[in-house]
């Protein structure tokens, strides 16, 4: 499934191409169906995924690797193999 956000489109800036009237009439015939159809599209909740890093910070003592998530400075100690951050909830990528 492929989730859009159907909100920015608007059928009034879509470019009526050229051609005779029932030409364009069936182009925007088109275009408002399209639009119907989408509205009928079930609404799921989504929320944005954030993506963050680990940033290598130093050294704690006893020479454990320090690291904070890129997103909200949450600390942690040899965990950058973490795929998401426990405290923000970030998605943690490639630093
Ligand atoms: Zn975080």
């Amino acid at each position: 499934m492929r989730l859009i956000d159907a909100e920015p489109f608007d059928a009034k800036k879509c470019a009526v191409p050229e051609g005779n009237k029932d030409y364009r009439q069936g182009y925007m015939d088109g275009v408002n169906h399209v639009l119907y159809e989408m509205e009928k599209q079930p609404v799921i909740d989504a929320a944005p995924v954030r993506r963050g890093y680990w940033k290598f910070t130093g050294y704690a003592p006893e020479e454990r690797a320090k690291y904070q998530c890129s997103v909200c400075n949450y600390a942690v100690y040899a965990g950058k193999s973490n795929r998401f951050c426990s405290n923000c909830g970030a998605m943690m990528g490639r630093s």
